[in-house]
């Protein structure tokens, strides 16, 4: 009898192992199954997979004879490879991975072949303009860099684009050896971040705006192209002496004394707070993705780091996509519109599509909306960007080292009901915010206008 109950609790304890692994199993194949459709081992799956195509109609990515094709042009191929993905399945951002259960037609329940409940290889047409697409990554000219822009109205996407980037209808056989090619599974747009250098000023005025309500465009420090603040110089681009300068002066001609003075008088736990609030340190997710974070860590930091944090340098950082959220929100009273790839928002990732975020309130916004248009009207120039279109935007150089020139930004929106557009591109190594991101700014723009 002994024998039998210690048989049976084995047998028990057995059947429960064998019970919580089928669960296991289960559960997991429910919560990843969309992912294991486009895993590399699963690459000959690709060719199974329905039709991509733009907004325009203009076909992406399709299947022949069981392999994955590409758009015919090759510049088109280079331009939308994260956004549409590799037949490896190695870019995990692309539709490809992430909607790869729409596109193969799999089903949780029924599995991949089953003709009742899921038609083999389900189409999918995106938001992004191929045009806009292949006209950031020609303004490009072959440097690194993310051109992120999208309808903050709507959501949709209409460009986005990494570099380096490859053909993936002829993936190079160096790919992993060769130096050009570091980095060219990362999307950038979503998946980096960089150091922001003086769009991060917005930041900073915003935090201002939010200390003084009633002053803040009174208050004046004067310039005299370096300073000693805490202990070592904080300095203005080539040492220029900017004079006294009030808030719109100073972001105009990018015043980095200004806002060094300007943030160590709002306080550094004052200024986190505001950046935290507009979505540093925050998680944001994008068609099942879940984007890099800015950050920023004023923790122990001293006037002099604080000064620097003020205008985008120090250690802070700033990722492409949460940047071009931050401007939506700037032209929409303080809350973004949740940016989309398809025009059923997430739902084909079996996510639901995030409510609108608010980042500031809407007297900020409207604040911010006044000062960056300035920047363009007065500094930068409406002649670059086409007509009608009213751009408002900062450009930044980050500083990063090592010899390299710096990470050349430009982030803004059109202050236009006809071209709802919000935007963030930064180039690396390139030769000024207005000169390099500047131009692929407006090129964008041209090819949407
Ligand atoms: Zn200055």
């Amino acid at each position: 009898m002994k024998t039998v109950g210690f048989r049976s609790i084995v047998l028990y304890i057995l059947l429960a192992v064998f019970i919580g692994g089928v669960g296991y199993l289960v559960a997991n194949m429910f919560l990843h199954g969309r992912q294991w459709v486009m895993q590399p081992y699963n690459a000959h799956l690709s060719g199974q997979m329905g039709d991509i195509k733009d907004r325009d109609g203009n076909l992406l990515a399709t299947s022949q004879d069981g392999g994955r094709v590409y758009s015919e042009n090759d510049t088109v191929r280079r331009a939308l490879l994260h956004t549409i993905g590799d037949t490896a399945g190695f870019i995990g951002t692309g539709v490809q991975s992430v909607m790869g259960d729409k596109l193969t037609g799999y089903n949780f329940i029924t599995g991949l072949n089953d003709t009742v409940f899921s038609r083999m290889g389900s189409g999918l047409t995106l938001t992004v303009s191929q045009d806009a697409c292949t006209a950031a990554y020609n303004a490009m000219a072959g440097r690194n860099g993310a051109a992120i822009l999208y309808n903050y109205e709507n959501g949709d996407i209409l460009c986005k684009v990494s570099a380096p980037t490859f053909d993936p209808a002829f993936v190079p056989e160096d790919i992993e050896t060769n130096d050009a090619y570091k980095g060219a599974y990362l999307d950038k747009p979503l998946s980096a971040s960089f150091t922001p250098g003086s769009i991060f000023k917005i930041i900073t005025a915003a935090a201002a705006m939010e200390k003084w309500p009633d002053s803040w465009s009174e208050r004046t420090y004067e310039c005299w192209g370096a300073e000693n603040i805490g202990g070592s110089d904080i300095t203005c681009l080539h040492g220029e002496a900017h004079g006294s300068q009030d808030m719109f002066a100073a972001m105009g001609n990018s015043c980095n004394i200004y806002f060094a003075h300007l943030a160590n008088d709002i306080g550094g736990g004052a200024l986190q707070k505001k950046a935290e609030e507009m979505g540093f340190n925050q998680s944001f997710d994008f068609n099942g993705v879940n984007v890099t974070k800015s950050t920023l860590d004023l923790t122990g930091a001293n006037a002099n780091q604080i000064g620097w944090a003020a205008v985008g340098q120090y250690t802070v950082l700033a990722n492409p996509y949460h940047m071009m959220a931050l401007m939506g929100a700037v032209a929409k009273d303080g809350s973004y519109t949740q940016p989309r790839l398809t025009e059923g928002g997430d739902i084909f990732s079996g996510l639901a599509a995030s409510g609108d975020r608010k980042l500031m309130s809407a007297e900020t916004a409207r604040q911010l909306k006044t000062l960056l248009r300035g920047d363009v009207e007065n500094y930068y120039g409406d002649w670059m960007f086409p007509q009608g279109m009213a751009v408002c935007a900062k450009t930044g150089t980050g500083e990063v080292g090592e010899g390299k020139a710096p990470n050349c930004w430009m982030v803004g929106f059109c202050d236009s009901t006809q071209y709802p557009y919000a935007f963030a591109v930064v180039v690396e190594e390139g030769e000024g915010g207005i000169e390099t991101a500047g131009v692929l700014v407006s090129a964008m723009l041209q090819a949407l206008a």
